[in-house]
């Protein structure tokens, strides 16, 4: 096993760091938590400058060829300074990068990937329903149905990040009605701007730099080139972008930890009581090395979780437990990052505040804990519990 990372790494690593520290300022950062519901152009043109948008796009396709774990490298950086640029800026290879160079034509490959890689598309994925996300074969009613060269699309998507800005939507949509729901879906490159597709922005409680929003398809004709790997074989095919997502998710957490505990560690060492800085004090002093253990365990069980990916090991277990992982460190950092900021955690003058909303929107998105548990007691070969 070696923890170390390679020279490329680390140039990867000091050339993120220094990117945030330069672009990613607290005031910058604050003033798109309160004006903003996705980045501005300028901020995507300068990560795409940097090749954050083809880390994982093989070269022939104009990326860096490397994996999961280069991505996690430069992933944290951005989520550490600002969990709504990490995340915005993760929808695209996540949702269109990942997925086109595994299930992509030539022709898909050709026309998406090097435009992704150089930061000249926007994409989102289109999976969950009003009707709900956690029993998503359950509750999906959006269909796609064949009409000569094109499908014909109905129905409606909830919760989607970044729809309003994308120019492609990875949709995810029955073909088959008659089929067990797992054998009946299938995924589609949905051009955005086409003719029956409407937005709207959802108000939410944290993470505003990055807009979730509901979608609606109203007879919007998808040409069939648009499909994405086989006919009714879109469950099988996503899960394979769902994974890689936990591992995203998990970063995105992490990156919530360590802004959270930086600022209570800073505030620890300022602040003074009876005469003595509160970080003198054991309690505090405890709050931070519980918070410190938390993001150490989920750093590596995250980098583990890369690793295997990359290794093209199964990883969907400890992706999961992972997901579960970062996100306590999340809520803990953020519960005793309020804890030690006192009546100023509670105000909008410092960041606390925001810690303490933007963590919340990963304990259920992509998956929730709960039913994250029941995936990983069902791998030890317990029964389905619902
Ligand atoms: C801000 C935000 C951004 C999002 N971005 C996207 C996106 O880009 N694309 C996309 O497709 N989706 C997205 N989602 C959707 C997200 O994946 C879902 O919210 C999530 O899957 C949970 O679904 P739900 O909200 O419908 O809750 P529900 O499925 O209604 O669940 C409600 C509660 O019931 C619990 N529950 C349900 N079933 C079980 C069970 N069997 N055992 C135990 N507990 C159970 C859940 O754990 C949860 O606590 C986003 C959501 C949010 C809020």
């Amino acid at each position: 096993m070696d923890f170390m990372l390679t020279d490329e790494q680390k140039l990867l690593r000091d050339t993120f760091r220094e990117f945030c520290q330069k672009e990613l300022t607290r005031e910058y950062v604050r003033w798109l938590d309160e004006n903003c519901d996705f980045p501005p152009e300028d901020l995507v043109e300068k990560l795409a400058a940097l090749g954050f948008f083809g880390i994982s796009i093989p070269e022939e396709y104009g990326g860096a060829g490397a994996g999961m774990f280069d991505f996690c490298v430069a992933a944290e950086e951005l989520a550490t300074s600002s969990v709504a640029v990490a995340i915005s800026m993760g929808l695209t290879p996540a949702f269109g990068g990942r997925p086109i160079a595994e299930l992509g034509t030539e022709e898909q490959k050709r026309e998406h990937l090097p435009r992704i890689a150089e930061g000249k598309e926007k994409w989102c994925m289109a999976l969950t329903e009003p009707a709900g996300g956690t029993d998503i074969l359950g509750a999906i009613a959006t269909t796609a149905e064949r009409d000569g060269d094109e499908y014909v699309v109905n129905g409606s998507k909830m919760f989607i990040s970044g729809a309003h800005v994308a120019d492609y939507i990875l949709l995810i949509a029955i073909t088959d009605k008659g089929a067990k729901r797992s054998r009946g879906l299938s995924v589609f490159i949905v051009d955005a701007r086409s003719p029956g597709i409407t937005v709207n922005l959802i108000e939410k409680v944290g993470i505003h730099a990055c807009g979730t929003t509901e979608i609606h398809f109203d007879e919007v004709r998808v040409p069939a080139g648009n499909l994405l790997g086989t006919e009714n074989m879109g469950w099988y095919h996503i899960l394979g972008t769902l994974n890689p997502e936990r591992i995203g998710t998990s970063m995105l957490s992490l990156g919530i930890a360590k802004a959270a505990f930086n600022d209570a560690l800073q505030y620890a060492k300022e602040r003074v009581a009876f005469g003595k800085p509160i970080g003198q004090f054991q309690v505090i002093q405890h709050y931070l090395a519980d918070i410190a253990i938390e993001i150490e365990n989920a750093r590596n069980l995250i980098y583990k979780c890369a690793w295997l990916c990359d290794a093209g090991e199964r990883y969907d277990v400890e992706a999961t437990m992972a997901k579960i992982v970062a996100c306590r460190a999340s809520e803990k950092a953020a519960l005793y990052g309020m804890e030690i900021f006192g009546g100023y955690g509670f105000t909008m003058e410092y960041d606390m505040q925001r810690h303490f909303r933007d963590y919340k929107q990963m304990m259920f998105s992509p998956i929730s804990d709960e039913m994250s548990k029941n995936y990983i007691a069902q791998s030890y070969g317990l029964p389905k519990s619902y």
